[in-house]
């Protein structure tokens, strides 16, 4: 059975009266199988599974997207129907507020912020994205208080963000990162891939090829990630990127000599439209 809760007073009677341990989903909806990739790991480990529809104004900034971004709730709820008709046993309760304050009351100013993480790459291009975004989960943990929350590697640097926020925080919560699910071409799935032509599309597959590219190079050893990243300095003389990076997978610091995991991190911008991606590499 499905739930739809709109009020976060609704949310809070409902959990209180949960018997059942939670798994947690958040989402800023427009649902695709990468989301649902995410649920359907909840689904198979949770008999009761909290799902979160919030296009969250506070990881936005003045300049971006927020009120263009695709806000499709009655096509949403189908796909979480289709999905929870595979596991019979399961229930779903989906919180999607109408409206900003029923998650952030006029009066709520506190602001979580993961310092360092926070403000290199993709903190950098976006000042006060990841504070909007660990502020927001934050308080959706305080709602929902799951077991367990479902993540996209996707979205690696806001992964790692919200795992040293719950360690930092001793939040009782098991953050799980998920894989990324992209087309059959590379390119990962988002709901941002809806704005750009079909032309685009095909000059968007640069971010997942390039980022191959440098994998392969690469090859698991630490010898060859300087000339990934002589590779990478070439790849970039195109403007388009915001940047590709070579880090350590767990710090995302630039000193990679004691790395066990590197990630190579990239956006490519077309026109408006930053499309961002990542690949992880095991060291041996
Ligand atoms: P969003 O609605 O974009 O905030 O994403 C909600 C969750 O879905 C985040 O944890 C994302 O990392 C995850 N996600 C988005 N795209 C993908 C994808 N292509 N594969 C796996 N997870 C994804």
């Amino acid at each position: 059975m499905v739930t739809l809760i709109k009020k976060t007073s609704e949310l809070e009677l409902r959990r209180g009266q949960e018997k059942k341990p939670v798994g947690f989903v958040p989402t800023m909806g427009n649902l695709h199988q990468g989301h649902l990739s995410l649920f359907e790991k909840a689904l198979s480990e949770f008999e009761v599974v909290y799902f979160s529809i919030f296009v969250n104004p506070k990881q936005f900034g003045p300049h971006e997207d927020f009120n263009k971004y695709p806000r499709t709730l009655d096509n949403d709820l189908l796909l979480i129907q289709k999905t929870l008709n595979k596991f019979p046993k399961s229930e779903v309760v989906v919180f999607a507020p109408a409206e900003t304050s029923e998650v952030f009351p006029p009066d709520s100013d506190q602001v979580i912020s993961v310092e360092g993480l926070s403000h290199i790459l993709e903190g950098e291009v976006r000042p006060g994205h990841f504070d909007g975004v660990a502020t927001v989960v934050h308080r959706l943990f305080q709602l929902v208080r799951p077991t367990k929350a479902y993540f996209g590697l996707k979205d690696y640097q806001q992964y790692l963000v919200i795992k040293k926020m719950v360690k930092d925080l001793m939040l009782p919560v098991d953050v799980v990162g998920m894989p990324t699910i992209r087309e059959e071409s590379g390119l990962a799935l988002s709901s941002r891939n809806q704005y750009l032509t079909d032309e685009e599309k095909v000059e968007a597959l640069t971010l997942s090829k390039s980022m191959k590219k440098l994998a392969s190079l690469i090859n698991h050893k630490k010898e060859n990630i300087q000339t990934a990243m002589g590779e990478s300095q070439k790849i970039k003389e195109d403007r388009r990127w915001n940047y590709l990076e070579i880090r350590d997978a767990v710090t995302l610091s630039e000193d990679i000599s004691e790395s066990k995991k590197i990630a190579i991190l990239g956006v490519f911008q077309l026109r408006e439209t930053r499309l961002l991606d990542n690949l992880q590499v095991e060291l041996q």
